[in-house]
């Protein structure tokens, strides 16, 4: 390859995503090249209402604006290498990004509609001891654009039978909060009545407990929900289980959480996966209660883990996932146990991936 073609395929990768932008970004750039105002709310009405898949197909631009986008942007961000269906309805894209990289997006069917789980990094090196994401570690962020994608990839799917998406949970392979900027711009651009309108109040972002993010987060004012993944009840077990506990402290956490209830009133949901005689006896129900009693409204979550083959843990007995249960009750705790979607095909969190790893691909 001669130079002057390996500069152009440079500037090729370079291209950022025509879906990393809000709508705010859109207005500055149309501004830059000398265009109304306007054009900014068409661009977005293309993306984001119309769900169009190429600048062609933006027909209510001049010409030379479509080039112009062409030249600058890049319109495919994901491709899709598989979907599988569950036969409850759960929908599970294995996408590849444009550096061959591999990452999975789930659609949910629930009787209030459909959930889409996003991811947000490809890999991730928090460790979590019952996670298959993490096993390669940290691979690179995502761009916003490669995290708004996937929603409009789903949504698109969905537009085939009249549905659309009507919540998004941040809990696909990675953390949020160390993607913290690119999260916070996929929100802006989820929640924009001109975007894809997605209510605030159904959108939960989840997070292994980055302190400082929980925060920054409370600090936003915002109304998107938090979820904390706790899975233990105490600084040495949760230490053990996640090594990101030796990094912020359960003590520390439990200090976040309050102030982000206190700042913005809203209630945590404590995310809580049950392993096999880990921490799933009654006494780390009651030590768990004890915690979250000082929360006005705390409501867990509690997730049977999926067998990760390179693990060794084993699910919790169906018994004891109810005996854990009636505890927190008992103690005044919401606790629901969380349905179980898409065994059949692989849909835990990295499952794909790994699988798709397995073969070769990056
Ligand atoms: S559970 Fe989430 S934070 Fe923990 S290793 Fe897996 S992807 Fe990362």
């Amino acid at each position: 390859m001669d130079i002057v073609n390996l500069e152009e395929t440079r500037a090729q990768e370079i291209k950022p995503y025509v879906y990393d932008y809000t709508l705010e970004d859109w207005q500055e750039w149309v501004k830059t090249i000398g265009e109304a105002g306007f054009r900014a709310g068409q661009i977005f009405d293309w993306l984001y209402v119309k769900r169009v898949s190429s600048f062609e197909e933006m027909t209510n631009l001049p010409k030379s604006l479509r080039e112009k986008l062409r030249q600058q942007f890049d319109f495919v961000t994901l491709t899709e290498v598989a979907n599988y269906k569950s036969q409850d309805g759960t929908v599970k894209f294995l996408f590849e990004l444009t550096d061959k990289n591999a990452i999975e997006t789930v659609i949910m069917k629930h009787n209030y509609g459909n959930s889409v789980c996003v991811t947000t990094q490809v890999g991730c090196r928090i460790g979590c001891t019952f996670c298959a994401s993490t096993l390669g570690g940290l691979k690179r962020n995502l761009s916003p654009g490669e995290i708004i994608a996937q929603v409009v990839k789903a949504q698109q799917l969905l537009d085939a039978t009249q549905e659309r998406v009507s919540s998004i949970v941040i809990m696909g392979i990675g953390e949020p909060f160390e993607n913290y900027d690119a999260m916070m711009k996929f929100l802006k651009v989820m929640i924009h009545p001109k975007g894809l309108n997605i209510g605030q109040r159904h959108i939960t972002v989840s997070t292994s407990g980055i302190v400082p993010n929980i925060y920054r987060f409370a600090d936003e004012d915002t109304q998107i929900n938090l979820a904390i993944s706790i899975h233990a009840p105490n600084d040495a077990l949760r230490s053990k289980l996640m090594p990101v506990n030796r990094r912020y402290p359960f003590a520390d956490l439990i200090e976040a959480c309050k102030y982000y209830v206190a700042k913005t009133g809203r209630r945590i949901t404590f995310e809580y996966a049950l392993m096999g005689g880990v921490n799933d006896r009654p006494e780390h129900a009651e030590e768990l209660a004890k915690v979250l009693k000082t929360f006005p409204m705390a409501h867990v979550n509690l997730i049977p883990v999926n067998f990760v083959s390179e693990r060794n843990y084993v699910r919790t007995p169906r018994n004891d996932i109810f005996t854990f249960q009636r505890i927190l009750e008992k103690n005044k705790i919401n606790a629901t146990i969380r349905r179980e979607q898409g065994s059949d095909i692989a849909a835990a969190c990295g499952q794909l991936r790994a699988k798709h790893m397995e073969s070769g691909a990056r």
